[in-house]
């Protein structure tokens, strides 16, 4: 690879400031591509939309220059354009005197007076004339103006530089894909709007393929550990689910089997389970755990919050007690000497199931063969605790549990590298939730609703966006909803309120009163928003809903619908926005995920941004989604083929580039 000192131009302060852009030899320069294009078209003065106009022709007169003050000139010239004769003026650009020459043609932008005779030019351009043009336009640094970049590239690209192709020729002739070099030029130069498609799509297929490949990488070097062998019979596991209150779904069933494959087979697993919130994705959790327990491994399931951690362990006693499982709580709230207790029975294995928020991985537990970690309802850039793990040099098999639908774009980048069971069905028999958006000023309408759920004994979530922060005016805290709930209702029903500033006590003790059917109207802040399964809670009634996003409020919306009893979820809101509009119509978490990502665009959505996993070159996740479900199954076949294999250069790339993890 040639250096870039060698490119005319280019001294040692550009180096640097190159060096910033990325760009270290002649290589990475022509591959610093555009990051958009503008198209000019050259105007039809017959046809204007506006002042603004851009103008072939033919320099008729000898430029003019006045100085009309010190610091002010003014050059003017007549241009013909074939049809007409315009005066062209350009102000303190009296140094163009010389270059401007009679005979020339020029291209001139700039801004035309009404009768179409005078034009102030901001730009006169000496290329030849074409009715179309795409122009490349460059991200930059200071200190590196545009058109330097541009003139660099093309000193290279004028020499016989060379670049590595990366696509194996099997998908080069697959797609018919043009070579590297000539995409380079095209990209830079483009001389049609089909030919630089044809360039860009290349470009982006390489670009996507070596992140496939990367993933590939990745997967192999996590999911090709050895793992734990197991020796599960499945019929022991259908005792467990004979004891359920329902059968399982197709779909829970399906993920168990691919678990339990998982499992049994000696490579190490690294699966996300996707389901839509109340698809039933915990019994699939406790069931895993319940085949690792055949096995003589313990197992831990992480809750983002004490609350949930509590539901989980009081949920898998129930089901998996009788079978002799043995399961503990270990939260962060625990007493020193309690602590110290189940820490001790974690190591001596006086216990299986390890159920807790992340105090599962502090420094101080120490597993007795840990062979299964579960997280749930986290993202996967939050669980990083898993680093911590003392567990006596095995590695255990990795379950993430996600109600957070993913667009299937991102779900094939940012988890490229996991295998995915996702539960599409949520169990039958259960009606969709009827959503409803009210103004303020419907509120007594509501309230007439929620009565109506009263009732029939049925429970209802009021939630308030903010706490205790009166200040904020219009906001509706959780105090003052309190009060207006309690006014409403407080004579025949009982109101509890849960909100962040509470102690994890105070909120257990609010949600086991919930739970147990002792309050009917439970106000809430989003503490709520995850996981929590109360079946005979039937409304879900969201002040200031406009404040939320809408995966948030698809997530709190989750909370209800889950068993066979019409539920309602009603938005109170002033603004009527289209996210809003979105949840009346749809109750499917994909749908919605796919709707945030349209009204979001692409940026930052469940705070991908920051993590850096989406940060293609030229590939948009989104508008580029065939390309990438092209790439990531060519990747797949390519990094098992004995092709790849002897491909010592693209080995050495993927070994080169950061780890994505
Ligand atoms: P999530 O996927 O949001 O974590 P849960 O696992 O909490 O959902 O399940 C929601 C509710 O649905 C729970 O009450 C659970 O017992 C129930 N459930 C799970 N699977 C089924 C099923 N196959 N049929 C009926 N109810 C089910
Ligand atoms: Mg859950």
């Amino acid at each position: 690879m040639a250096g870039l000192k060698e490119v005319k131009g280019i001294g040692d302060k550009s180096l640097s400031l190159l060096k910033k852009l990325g760009i270290e030899n002649e290589e990475d320069l022509v591959q610093y591509y555009p990051f958009r294009y503008n198209l000019i078209r050259v105007s039809d003065l017959d046809h204007l939309i506006d002042d603004k106009v851009i103008v072939d022709g033919v320099i008729e007169s000898i430029p003019k220059v006045f100085y009309i003050h010190k610091n002010l000139n003014k050059l003017s010239f007549s241009l013909n354009t074939g049809t007409r004769i315009l005066t062209i003026t350009l102000f303190n650009r009296a140094y163009l005197k010389q270059s401007l020459k009679i005979g020339s043609k020029v291209t001139v932008f700039g801004k035309i007076d009404r009768n179409l005779r005078n034009i102030v030019a901001s730009e006169v351009r000496f290329s030849p004339l074409l009715k179309e043009t795409i122009e490349p336009v460059y991200h930059t640094t200071n200190g590196i103006a545009m058109t330097k970049l541009a003139q660099w590239i093309d000193e290279v690209l004028k020499t016989d530089f060379s670049v590595i192709d990366y696509i194996p020729k099997k998908y080069l002739e697959k797609y018919h894909l043009i070579s590297k070099k000539e995409s380079i030029f095209e990209i830079h130069h483009p001389t049609s709007e089909q030919q630089l498609k044809k360039a860009l799509m290349r470009a982006k297929y390489e670009e996507l393929f070596l992140f496939m490949m990367k993933m590939s990488e990745l997967r192999e070097n996590k999911m090709g550990k050895i793992g734990l062998e197991r020796n599960v019979d499945f019929n022991d596991v259908e005792k467990v689910i004979e004891t359920l209150p329902f059968t399982l779904t197709s779909d829970q069933r399906k993920s168990l089997e691919e678990i339990h494959a998982d499992l049994t087979s000696p490579k190490r697993m690294n699966r996300l389970l996707q389901g839509d919130v109340g698809s039933g994705k915990t019994i699939v959790a406790i069931l895993s755990m319940y085949m690792n327990y055949l096995s003589g491994y313990q197992s831990t399931l992480m809750a983002p919050t004490e609350i949930l951690a509590i539901q989980h362990y009081e949920n898998v006693n129930k089901i998996l007690s009788p079978f002799g499982v043995r399961t503990v709580l270990l939260t962060g709230k625990l007493k020193t000497k309690d602590r110290r207790e189940i820490l001790e029975k974690i190591a001596s294995k006086e216990v299986d199931l390890i159920i807790g928020t992340h105090a599962l991985f502090t420094e101080d537990v120490i597993y007795n063969n840990l062979g299964l970690v579960i997280t749930d309802e986290q993202h996967r850039f939050g669980v990083n605790q898993r680093g911590n793990l003392k567990n006596k040099g095995i590695t255990p098999d990795v379950l993430y549990m996600s109600a957070t639908p993913i667009p299937r774009t991102y779900a094939l980048t940012l988890y490229g590298d996991m295998d995915i069971s996702s539960i599409k069905a949520s169990p039958s028999g259960r009606k969709e939730i009827i959503t409803l958006l009210r103004k303020e000023e419907d509120l007594k309408e509501v309230l007439t609703m929620m009565f109506e759920q009263l009732k029939l004994h049925h429970q209802i979530y009021v939630i308030a966006p903010l706490i205790e922060e009166s200040d904020k005016m219009d906001l509706e805290n959780v105090e003052q909803l309190e009060q207006k709930m309690n006014r409403a209702f407080g004579k025949y029903y009982k109101v509890g309120v849960l909100h962040g500033k509470m102690k994890g006590i105070e909120k257990e003790e609010v949600m086991d009163a919930f739970q147990k059917g002792e309050i009917d109207i439970l106000i809430s802040t989003t503490v709520i928003e995850v996981g929590i399964n109360v079946l005979n809670a039937t409304m879900m009634v969201i002040f200031d809903s406009y404040r939320f996003g809408l995966s948030a409020l698809h997530q709190l919306r989750g909370r209800v619908g889950r068993s066979e009893l019409q539920s309602y979820c009603i938005l109170i809101s002033n603004y009527e926005t289209e996210r809003l509009n979105v949840l009346t119509k749809t109750t499917d978490g994909f749908k919605i995920s796919e709707e945030d990502f349209r009204l979001r665009g692409s940026g930052d959505l469940f705070g991908i941004k920051q993590s850096g996993m989406h940060a293609f070159k030229l590939a948009d996740v989104k508008d580029d989604f065939d390309i990438l479900k092209h790439a990531k199954l060519d990747a797949e076949e390519y990094y098992m083929s004995d092709d790849f294999k002897e491909n010592f250069i693209l080995q050495e790339l993927l070994k080169k580039s950061e780890d994505l993890d």
